[in-house]
């Protein structure tokens, strides 16, 4: 199995460090606000990696903070004249929510800043006592200088990057690079530290939280690319300075999301969030898999359409198949797979192991979509039918995607039967408000 690795920029071997055991990490969101379909693309594609790995039978310990203190949290506490807690607690729900929605799993550990406050102000004091940060007057920062490859995730050059921070002037500061582990305010809410009365910058939580959780180095540490630099930059350079290690062995970024081929942007309306989007959630979920995670994905509301419908017939060909064997009682018959759905799988499973690309994944979903139309079409078919359906399980399974079919009911078969014998007896009436009650119940 294969990842890129954005700190290589090389395609390279998974090895795990603990045999048997994916230790991953995600950035996750600030909780100010309602999360647009840009930041679904993240909670939709790692889900799908942590799915993976369990198909492949690793055990997987996927944590994905909320950032629930930051100035963002604070001002709209102000302005809707809330607590800090309430804002986050309002905006963690209506995160899991989309989540949800989106088809994402959320029973995965989830800390927040504020509960971990203590972690943050010892692994801040350790990187004073080890002379990789400073105090001014109440505020601490981290003393870039000292790490020597600084710039090793994002590509960039301390001399370019100096030139570019010479706009913030910043007097405070020992060089303009040096970035805020500690800031000193009596604007919000605050905690008190061995450096007064503030709160934690952001760089510092990540770090804080994988070290108390996993002890130390992580396999995969994950986040969008718009945050490859500062936010992960620093992050390596704190678990430097502290343990010599870069925390994670692989890093993973997702490209951005585009609206209309251009950047999302709130002022100029560009801007679709996930609790807004009138169309069936698993179609966006297969719109957001369908280009590699790590290219640009370009949303327009007819390629989300297109997959909507692309959606509708893989979940009417599975529900077809589904049904075809349950109303002849078969559901149980024994799979027998034919050597052109092996083929799907393999290609199937070869995309997944080259860097998770889900979009050749995709195109042999649509292909086993085709397939398994050929089939439904032949009779005497059941076990092809059977191990047909049971590809689109694992598929499904290993995508996120819920197709929603399940056993039909006594009732349900009855109304199927009584329909059948119309349609076949040319009893037109009946056969046609038969159907009606079918369709009313999902079936047809
Ligand atoms: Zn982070």
């Amino acid at each position: 199995m294969r990842i890129f690795n954005t700190l290589t920029n090389k395609l390279e071997e998974f090895v795990p460090i603990h045999e048997d055991t994916v230790n991953m990490y995600v950035c996750g969101p600030t909780v100010y606000n309602y999360i647009h379909i840009g930041n679904a693309r993240p909670v939709i594609f790692f889900d799908v990696v942590r799915r993976y790995f369990e198909h492949k039978g690793y055990t997987v310990n996927f944590v994905s903070n909320f950032t629930d203190v930051d100035d963002k949290v604070i001002t709209k506490a102000l302005e809707d004249e809330m607590s800090e807690l309430e804002v986050a607690n309002k905006f963690i729900e209506a995160f899991y929510r989309d989540a949800q929605r989106v088809g994402s799993s959320t029973k995965y550990l989830a800390p927040r800043v504020t509960e971990y406050m203590s972690s943050i102000i010892s692994y801040i004091e350790r990187l004073v006592e080890k002379d990789y940060a400073y105090q001014v007057d109440g505020d601490v920062y981290f003393r870039v200088g000292k790490i020597d490859d600084y710039g090793i995730l994002s590509g960039r050059k301390v001399e370019d990057l100096k030139e570019g921070a010479r706009i913030d002037v910043n007097s405070r500061k020992e060089n303009p690079l040096d970035f805020t582990l500690w800031k000193s305010t009596d604007v919000g809410i605050t905690w008190p530290s061995p450096f007064g009365e503030g709160r934690p910058g952001w760089h510092t939580e990540c770090v804080a939280m994988i070290n108390d959780i996993f002890g130390g180095k992580i396999d995969i540490h994950g986040g969008g690319s718009e945050i490859k630099f500062p936010h992960h930059e620093n992050e390596i350079a704190q678990a430097k300075a502290l343990d010599g290690t870069n925390i994670a062995n692989y890093w993973m970024h997702n490209g951005q999301l585009n609206i209309d081929d251009k950047k999302m942007s709130k002022s100029e309306g560009r801007i679709v969030l996930v609790k807004d989007l009138d169309h069936d959630y698993m179609g966006f979920r297969l719109f957001s898999l369908s280009t590699h995670y790590r290219s640009p994905i370009n949303y327009t509301d007819d390629i989300l359409d297109s997959y909507v419908k692309d959606w509708d017939r893989t979940r009417r060909v599975y529900k077809q198949s589904y049904y075809s064997l349950d109303l002849k009682d078969a559901l149980e018959v024994k799979s027998e797979q034919t050597p052109e759905l092996k083929g799907i799988e393999l290609k199937f499973m070869d995309a997944m192991d080259n860097d998770f690309n889900t979009a050749n994944a995709i195109t042999e979903l649509q292909n086993l979509v085709k397939y398994t139309n050929q089939i439904l079409r032949k009779s005497d078919t059941e076990h092809a039918l059977k191990a047909a359906i049971e590809l689109f399980d694992t598929f499904f399974r290993i995508l996120g995607l819920d197709p929603g079919v399940t056993k039909l009911s006594a009732t349900d078969k009855a109304i199927y039967m009584e329909w059948a014998d119309a349609r076949r007896n040319k009893e037109f009436d009946k056969a046609d408000r038969l159907r009606e009650k079918l369709q009313e119940r999902g079936i047809l």
